[in-house]
């Protein structure tokens, strides 16, 4: 039962006010077939949306079932619409978009009924309106009358008990007409109809009740309905069930609608994809060139690790010292009236030697070997490697067979004698940067190895030896990888060239080819030098016998150790004897064709094996084992270590001379005297004479004089220095530390790791070390993720563009479904629901915008590859999408239209349903 208590309803437009309705009471039975008539403007359609629930009123009260609707909620009326009233319109208001099926089950859709149970009902309901057989048919391929019947089935479909009707047969011709009013009489059978007419003889032969309205007032009832005390009954508050629609519902309406305009779903999708083009483009690319100079960086890291050596020159602060300590301003700063001292040269010196500083490898190591040192995290793949200076001298037979020194000094010969530009011929141009810096220090090593000779990197674990960073960069053109301590390589460059005296060095060209050339160097002539090749056989077959430093000190009578590494005749004897260790060159290898690092210098390659057997055979031989005995003596002439006053120092010397046979005493005595005596004198007498008339000084000598022989010729140095010459290497001090790394971030931190850890450790054990890398190319990834950002930031201007756009799209949209969105509210769809239905089409356009853009950018890949390799010359910087953006930038996309859809759609979701239906 209906009551509509003395309702008012009134429209404002501008200043003017409409009275729609105008204090209407009309009470309307459960089951009857009431016809209102009036002309055209009395309220009609007003009063009938108002009962519906599409339309509130202003005044007066409406009840349904004994319940005032003053209490309703938004929800409480989408139910009421969606369960208890079927409307029917005089312009049919289907959607055109939808099958009639999909027409007739949007009601139940929208109250969450499951699928076949709407198909099931929707078809009953079409049958029982006589169209069984039309529902695939879209709308406009019937005709009005059957339009009609379908918005009958669809107002029927979900039984209520309310029919409403406008003027359902006023666009229909009087035989249509008529067969809507059978059905409607039909339908009224067993619910309250409500139709709005304004034909009074359809009116008079169907309807049970006919009310007149007029100017927003009843003017007449032909059955009014008179509700007592006892009639009305009890309120029955009926519950109202939820109007509900899934997000799938929405989905397809809004697929289906978009399917109707597929050009300009098509246009706006491309267009909004344009930004996400940009922006995935610029991604491709810098994600491209990253990952190139990620790859460069992790093999420039693999050949410039950070090097921590024993000495080291702070540059930095060398450069930034230098260029404050007497510089020209600081010069202009006297006054113009006397004579200053320049210090500027001191200075420098001064910097020079203080910038050079002693690293404690050992307690750095220990640092390192701690697994729990936080520069671990840090270190990469080649991990940490220790260079030992281990001390070794190696010889071999050139073609004539003549013992060659590896130093590049034939045996016997003293490389001093070569002129300025001998020396710089055949000093090596990979000198290492040991070298270098004995050279700043001043410290010489006369047993160092060869300079051609160099350890090959070994893998980062204890088995490999080799590590794979040298086996990927450099390929075996003969032999084969050297798998012990007593295999070698040859290395070559990578245009199969090795420097021509390491040729020399290493015994494969004849050292008498060597002496003339030198010969001719020094004598300013021009040098004649052979370009021939040599079979890879030739340095197969090469020996090179090795022999550690602590081998080449033979014990004499007098039971002091004595050096023969440099007497010919003993090296020869020693060689030939088999002392040495021989070191088969077992194969040729040479850098790849595209190498990224040239870890090997040109020359002999030895393994971690032999150093490993070199600090171990060292360690436990006879020389080393004697003077570790007796500390305080050096095991090479007695005398001790550090003489404790001028006395003693003084007897030491007359020990030493004392115990020196007559050619060396000579000799001592030739250079002490030489400057003091006429040389032509001295090379008058004999070697006995002179050491006789030597004796006889020294017997007079003061203590004085023999403390200062002592202190110039004889000094018998420290036990560590002895050690050193004899080779003696801790595994626990390293002359090098290499640390590898992967890429630049890692690089720094390892060096803030080193920071750190010198800000914990002692004065005496803190690091230096220049980081040369680091210096250069921190800054290039840095820089081309600024450019990535910076172009980034102006594409996404396009993204705010193509929002705003897809923004208008779905006003304009809106615009054109407003009849839609009256519709799905009168069908009990909530705002929630409209608003969704307009967010699911932005969604549906965001995400066409965003698979576009990524699809077309994955396409565009392919020539801006092709661009890329041309001019940047290499096919290893490739412009390619991940994955993860790829999903990322189609989620923007959906986002940022959603956005851009958000107002219109929040203005259909407000749409009044009622304003919205009248809308042609
Ligand atoms: P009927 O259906 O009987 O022809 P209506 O109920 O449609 O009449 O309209 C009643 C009156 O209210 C008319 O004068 C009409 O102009 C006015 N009216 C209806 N809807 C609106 C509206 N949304 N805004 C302003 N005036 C309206
Ligand atoms: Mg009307």
């Amino acid at each position: 039962m209906l009551q509509i208590k003395s309702i008012s309803k009134q429209y404002r437009v501008g200043d003017f006010t409409q009275k729609a309705l105008d204090g209407v009471s009309l009470n309307l039975r459960d089951n009857e077939f009431v016809a209102i008539l009036g002309p055209s403007g009395s309220g009609k359609t007003t009063l009938l949306n108002i009962i519906g629930g599409l339309d509130r009123y202003d005044d007066g009260d409406l009840v349904i079932n004994g319940i005032s609707t003053k209490q309703y909620k938004d929800r409480d009326w989408d139910s009421y619409r969606n369960h208890t009233i079927g409307f029917v319109f005089q312009s049919y208001n289907l959607i055109p978009h939808q099958t009639i099926l999909s027409n007739v089950e949007l009601a139940l859709t929208i109250s969450g009924v499951s699928k076949s149970q709407r198909r099931h009902r929707a078809r009953r309901a079409l049958k029982q309106v006589g169209l069984g057989e039309h529902i695939n048919k879209k709308p406009n391929q019937l005709s009005g009358g059957q339009m009609q019947r379908v918005a009958i089935a669809r107002a029927l479909v979900n039984n209520p008990d309310i029919v409403l009707a406008d003027e359902p047969t006023g666009a229909l011709d009087s035989d249509t007409s008529v067969q809507i009013m059978n059905l409607l009489k039909e339908v009224a059978k067993d619910r309250l109809v409500v139709m709005v007419t304004h034909n009074p003889e359809l009116a008079q032969q169907y309807a049970t009740r006919i009310v007149e309205l007029r100017d927003g007032s009843i003017r007449s009832d032909s059955d009014p309905f008179e509700v007592t005390g006892q009639q009305s009954g009890e309120p029955v508050h009926r519950t109202m069930g939820k109007a509900a629609m899934g997000f799938t519902t929405a989905l397809s309406l809004s697929l289906n609608n978009l399917g109707t305009k597929k050009a300009r779903t098509f246009l706006t999708s491309f267009a909004g994809s344009i930004g996400i083009i940009g922006i995935a483009l610029i991604m491709s690319v810098s994600n491209g060139v990253n990952t190139y100079i990620d790859d460069i960086q992790r093999e420039t890291m693999t050949s410039y690790p950070i090097t921590i050596e024993e000495q080291s020159i702070d540059l930095s602060s060398l450069m930034s010292q230098s260029a404050t300590a007497g510089g020209g301003e600081e010069g202009a700063d006297h006054a113009n009236d006397g004579i200053y001292p320049d210090d500027s040269s001191i200075q420098r010196a001064s910097t020079l030697t203080t910038s050079i500083s002693e690293n404690n490898l050992t307690a750095f190591k220990e640092y390192l070997d701690d697994p729990d040192s936080e520069i671990h995290q840090y270190v990469g793949g080649n991990g940490i490697q220790y260079s030992y200076d281990v001390k070794f001298s190696a010889y071999t037979h050139d073609p004539d067979g003549t013992l060659v020194n590896t130093d590049g000094v034939t045996v016997g010969e003293s490389a001093s004698n070569d002129s300025m530009a001998a020396q710089m011929a055949t000093s090596t141009p990979y000198s290492s940067s040991t070298s270098s810096m004995s050279m700043l220090t001043g410290e010489t090593d006369e047993n160092a190895a060869p300079s051609s000779f160099s350890e090959i990197m070994p893998g980062a674990d204890e088995e490999t030896l080799i590590s794979q960073v040298v086996t990927d960069n450099y390929e075996v053109v003969d032999g084969a990888w050297p798998t012990g301590a007593d295999e070698v390589v040859l290395v070559l460059n990578e245009r199969n060239e090795i420097p021509l005296t390491t040729l020399y060095e290493l015994g494969l060209l004849p050292a008498s080819d060597y002496q003339t050339m030198m010969d001719q160097l020094n004598a300013d002539e021009e040098v004649e030098t052979t370009t021939d090749k040599l079979d890879y056989a030739t340095a197969l077959d090469q020996t090179i016998t090795l022999i550690p430093a602590c081998d080449q000190y033979v014990k004499d009578d007098s039971g002091h150790w004595r050096y023969i590494g440099d007497d010919a005749d003993e090296i020869t004897q020693l060689v030939d004897s088999g002392t040495g260790t021989s070191l088969r060159i077992v194969g040729v290898v040479k850098p790849v064709e595209d190498a990224q690092t040239t870890l090997l210098s040109p020359g002999i390659g030895y393994t971690r094996a032999l150093t490993d057997d070199l600090i171990d055979h060292t360690d436990s031989s006879a020389i080393v084992t004697e003077q570790q005995a007796d500390p305080d003596h050096s095991v090479l002439n007695g005398l001790e270590f550090s003489p404790a006053d001028d006395a003693a120092k003084a007897q030491d010397a007359r020990t030493y001379v004392a115990s020196l046979d007559v050619s060396d005493k000579a000799s001592m005595a030739r250079s002490i005297m030489g400057s003091s005596m006429d040389s032509a004198q001295l090379a008058a007498m004999s070697e006995q004479q002179i050491a006789d008339s030597f004796d006889q000084y020294l017997a007079t000598a003061g203590d004085d004089v023999l403390v200062t022989i002592y202190d110039r010729y004889i000094s018998t140095g420290t036990y560590d220095d002895n050690l050193a010459a004899f080779g003696v290497v801790s595994r626990d001090a390293p002359s090098a530390i290499n640390i590898y790394t992967d890429s630049f971030e890692a690089k720094d931190g390892i060096s803030q790791a080193i920071e750190n850890y010198n800000a914990s450790a002692d004065e005496n054990d803190k690091i230096t070390y220049t980081d040369y890398v680091g210096l250069l190319m921190s800054s290039v990834t840095t820089i081309v993720n600024v450019i990535s950002y910076v172009l980034i930031a102006f594409v996404s201007v396009s993204l705010v563009v193509s929002s705003i756009m897809i923004g208008i799209i779905t006003y304009i949209s809106v615009l054109e479904r407003t009849k839609e969105i009256g519709i799905l509210r009168a069908m009990g769809a909530s705002k929630h629901n409209v608003s969704q239905v307009f967010n699911a089409e932005t969604g549906i356009i965001g995400l066409c915008s965003g698979l576009l853009g990524v699809g077309l950018t994955v396409l565009l890949n392919f020539p801006i590859n092709s661009i890329l390799h041309y001019f940047m010359e290499t096919d290893e910087v490739n412009a390619a999408l991940s994955p993860v953006a790829g999903v990322v930038l189609v989620v923007l996309s959906v986002v940022l239209t959603l956005i851009g859809g958000i107002i219109p759609s929040r203005k259909a979701a407000k749409q009044d349903p009622a304003t919205a239906l009248r809308t042609e």
